[in-house]
């Protein structure tokens, strides 16, 4: 891809906190990970079971897909990131190509929208669901008329 080394906005330094803060995001992430692994190969050991026992074994492995998925993700985008630090792309906007702050990045390293364009997308996610809302309810108004 096109981006430049050592093009950042940011100074060294903070690059550098930044760039801790992500690994040891990465290390408490896969140690996590582990654990679930070590933990599902437990209750898959174990069986051999009654029906209830199992069928609530089924619940909580479900469960614990669902999180691993949302952690994997996760350890997937720290890891996109960390080969990204240092480079021109880190630390800019992808909606608008505006500088995404320090402090920011400093809370959420794996940032790529800056607080303005973030914000405007979690309001049009929350007008689309809460527009739905209301035109089903219009609807059921004008069926009353
Ligand atoms: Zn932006």
């Amino acid at each position: 891809m096109g981006y430049k080394r050592g093009k950042s906005h940011l100074t060294k330094k903070q690059l550098k906190e930044l760039n801790e803060v992500l690994l040891s995001e990465k290390e408490r992430i896969e140690t996590k990970l582990a654990v679930e692994k070590t933990h599902q190969q437990i209750t898959e050991t174990n069986s051999g079971k009654d029906e209830v026992d199992s069928a609530n074994d089924d619940i909580l492995k479900r469960t614990e897909l669902r999180f691993t998925t949302r952690e994997t993700l996760y350890l997937k985008k720290i890891k996109k990131t960390l080969g990204m630090v240092d480079t021109d792309e880190y630390g800019i906007c992808e909606e608008c190509g505006a500088q995404i702050t320090f402090q920011r990045l400093r809370a959420r390293p794996t940032s790529t929208m800056c607080i303005t364009c973030k914000e405007e997308s979690e309001r049009e996610e929350f007008q689309n669901y809460h527009g739905r809302i209301s035109k089903s309810l219009g609807e059921q108004i004008s069926l009353t008329k």
